[in-house]
């Protein structure tokens, strides 16, 4: 069975921009991106990303 991408956010109120996933990704596969208010939600890069889900464990907004 295939992973996917991890999807970090479906809505922006799921995200507070706390850049824990962009820093704990070992393949710089997450960038930073400011919306049009000023707020950076992170982006995945999919080429990069070896789907290893590290970014899931951090989010503090995914803690079950
Ligand atoms: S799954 Fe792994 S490689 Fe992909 S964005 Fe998250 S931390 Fe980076
Ligand atoms: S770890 Fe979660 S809350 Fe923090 S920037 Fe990434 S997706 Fe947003």
């Amino acid at each position: 069975m295939d992973r996917k991408i991890p999807v970090l956010f479906k809505e922006k109120k799921e995200c507070c921009g706390c850049t824990a996933c962009y820093a704990i990704c070992s393949q710089m596969a997450i960038s930073m991106i400011e919306d049009e208010e000023g707020f950076e939600y992170p982006q995945i890069d999919e080429k990069k990303c070896i789907k290893c889900y590290q970014c899931l464990k951090v989010c503090p907004f995914k803690e079950t």
